[in-house]
């Protein structure tokens, strides 16, 4: 029986060293060589030359009226000439550089050519040159992500071969009265289309429905889940709400309105008998951590154990601390469980942890090594949730007997698209800041005006503000980074002498040292912090008013709006100075968006249209899948209807015993357990 899920070694032609090949663009199977879609299209519609207009990209299909010619000039810069004959015009067409083309182009030849028209000269500076011979097909314009393992054109020749052998058992998964409903086309035929489209107007039809199926299969997948999930029996977390009361009364400062509904939402869940499975959604500096607090007391209260997991040890070290502040007098006894412990501590921790006397547990992901067993975890809390890996988060919710569980992020992605594609949790959002807080003053500089930033910062000092300094960010490479940072470190050292204390953090400095001038910075022992992004996740000292980031452009939106969240958290005014020449229009973009806005979700937004959805929401920080058709942006219309669909679906007595929908069934049976983390 053939099947989808047969591995590719099954097509003609494909032997193991292929098969490894195919799995660096991650297929392994029938079914995903099938549903690897091309990236674009080149249009071949051909253009009418008459009417297009100066620089516009055109098509034209014809037959070489001249021997095409190379000519050379210039330093290593050449030119491939030639006449085609269009309809019953002659235009001249010009490749630049691409002296290769030679053998592939002779007189008489039918040849396709894509370019850009030029009026005044009447001719095509060539981009694309398709001739018959070259190709040997004529399914063109589909264009595959290929890499250095597997061409271009290799793909195409296997996806055609997939599709010959296995078009027969490609099933149609979507129910029949959705098809009805949207109109939308078989699953074979979108296949077919989406690799060798017949023309513009069905391409788009496949495009619809490849849409409508992935963001619907993926809805059905995350809401099977979560209808999974909650009747899965969970702790009931029975607190006493009288003395829950009493301990919020004991904050220093009054919740907002927005943080007193996510309390009520998660008292709400941590009370009934199911697992809570909540994301609890807030911009920088809006105050989670303190609402996490309450959820840990409630549990603590009612006699189970809480664990807290951050992604880096500063930040699990500064939770510790501050969480200690805050439980001061009450029956919380807190562990702090960091790579960093010495064998014996982590013996007596690990004891404690087990019998119960400690119960809340504080780390990194140390929390989730075999060597830690818990009396009766009730709640796990996991902080900058997009910080860690799908295994560790699912790691944490398998410690214990089933925790109801808290994930924190700040990454501002859209409401309306974080409740649609975080399907399996339940989300909370805390869309407030504290009162009294103001908002950030952002200035972008020039590098020649660093002495005017410098001579600000001095002033600021003088009146008894805080600085955080941000080194530039060399990608990819630590050990610059560190570089970098100590550079500066001394020129700022030097540049206040005496006056003021500047101390340094980095990556590569030891955990101690790096909780030693943590607490300094935290005392106002320094005065300022010259730092890597090390301090871009949930740093938090009220007392930093300033926030000044060199080569800012070479951070991205979202980075930038996480750095200056490390200011502003008191009621001092605090300032955001990017230092930065950007190099293209984009950096400046970025530039002009962080001087015109503070709120995060507008940044996100602006962040969007400058990057598409793609590399913004694709990479695994988002923690939104990586679509291969839709766009959960541009298309959150259809992902809002596939969602109403599948839950429709999913409460329809007895649907998964009607055969039309057998494939289906089959197929969330399959999927069923993978998260949208995956
Ligand atoms: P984030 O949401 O970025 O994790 P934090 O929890 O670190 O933010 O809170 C930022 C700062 O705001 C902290 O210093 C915290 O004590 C303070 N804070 C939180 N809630 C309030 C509030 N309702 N009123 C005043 N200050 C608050
Ligand atoms: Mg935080």
């Amino acid at each position: 029986m053939k099947s989808l899920q047969d591995p590719v070694t099954k097509l003609k032609g494909v032997g193991p060293k292929m098969a490894a090949n195919l799995a660096t663009l991650d297929i392994q199977t029938v079914g995903d060589l099938l549903t690897y879609y091309p990236a674009r299209y080149d249009d071949f519609a051909p253009t009418d030359l008459t009417t297009a207009k100066d620089k516009q990209k055109v098509t034209v299909a014809g037959t070489v009226m001249s021997e095409p010619i190379l000519s050379r000039f210039g330093y290593r810069r050449n030119r491939l000439s030639f006449r085609v004959l269009v309809d019953r015009n002659v235009v001249m067409v010009s490749f630049f550089n691409q002296p290769y083309l030679k053998k592939q182009v002779a007189l008489n030849d039918e040849v396709t050519i894509l370019g850009k028209w030029e009026a005044a000269r009447q001719q095509i500076l060539g981009t694309k040159l398709v001739t018959k011979a070259a190709e040997g097909n004529d399914e063109l314009g589909a264009i595959y992500p290929a890499n250095k393992h597997v061409r271009q054109s290799a793909l195409r020749k296997l996806v055609k071969v997939a599709f010959q052998q296995y078009q027969d058992v490609i099933a149609t998964l979507l129910p029949i009265k959705l098809r009805r409903r949207y109109q939308l086309m078989e699953r074979r035929d979108m296949i077919r289309e989406l690799h060798f489209p017949h023309d513009t107007s069905t391409l788009k039809a496949a495009r619809r429905t490849g849409t409508y199926e992935e963001f619907f299969l993926f809805q059905l997948r995350l809401q099977a889940t979560k209808l999974a999930n909650e009747q899965v029996a969970g702790n009931r977390i029975l607190y006493h709400n009288d003395e829950l009361k009493a301990f919020i009364k004991t904050i220093s400062f009054e919740l907002t309105k927005a943080q007193k509904r996510v309390v009520n939402e998660i008292c709400r869940d941590l009370r009934r008998p199911f697992e809570m499975n909540r994301l609890l959604q807030g911009d920088v500096g809006s105050g989670k951590t303190i609402v996490a607090a309450i959820a840990i007391y409630a549990t603590i209260n009612a006699g189970y154990q809480a664990a807290l997991m951050a992604p880096t040890e500063i930040l699990a070290a500064q939770h510790a601390a501050k969480l200690a502040k805050i439980f001061t007098g009450t029956p919380v006894y807190i562990g702090l469980l960091t790579g960093s412990l010495k064998p014996k501590q982590h013996r007596q921790l690990a004891a404690g942890i087990k019998d119960g006397s400690i119960n809340l547990i504080i780390g990194t992901h140390a929390l989730i090594s075999d060597s830690i067993e818990y009396a009766n975890l009730g709640l796990a809390v996991i902080d900058e949730q997009h910080r860690f890996g799908v295994h560790q988060r699912q790691l944490l919710r398998e410690k214990g007997n089933r925790p109801d569980v808290l994930a924190m992020t700040a990454t501002p992605i859209p409401r309306t698209l974080a409740i649609t594609t975080y399907g399996e949790m339940d989300v909370s959002v805390i869309d407030q800041l504290p009162a009294g807080r103001k908002p950030i003053i952002t200035r972008w500089l020039r590098n020649n005006q660093e002495p005017t930033a410098l001579q600000f910062l001095e002033e600021q000092l003088a009146a008894g503000a805080q600085a955080y300094v941000v080194s530039p960010l060399i990608e990819e490479s630590e050990s610059l980074d560190v570089k970098n940072a100590e550079k500066l470190h001394e020129k700022l050292a030097k540049y206040f002498a005496k006056q003021y204390t500047v101390g340094l953090l980095h990556g590569r400095l030891d955990d101690d040292e790096k909780q030693r001038v943590m607490k300094q910075f935290q005392d106002g022992d320094i005065q300022v912090l010259v730092a890597t992004t090390v301090i871009e996740v949930g740093v938090d000292n009220p007392n930093a008013t300033i926030m000044m980031i060199y080569d800012a452009d070479r951070f991205g939106l979202a980075q930038l709006h996480q750095l200056r969240g490390r200011v502003g958290r008191g009621d001092r005014q605090s300032y955001c100075i990017l230092i930065a020449d950007p190099k293209n229009d984009e950096g400046a973009e970025r530039m002009s968006t962080m001087v015109a806005t503070t709120d995060g979700f507008e940044v996100a937004q602006r962040d969007l249209e400058l990057r598409g959805s793609g590399n913004v929401l694709g990479n695994k920080q988002s923690g939104i899948p990586d679509f291969k058709i839709g766009d959960p942006v541009g298309d959150l219309k259809i992902l809002q209807l596939a969602r109403a669909d599948a839950e429709d679906l999913l409460r329809t007595p007895g649907w998964d015993q009607r055969d039309e929908n057998q494939p289906l069934v089959l197929y969330l049976r399959r999927h069923q357990l993978e998260t949208h983390f995956d």
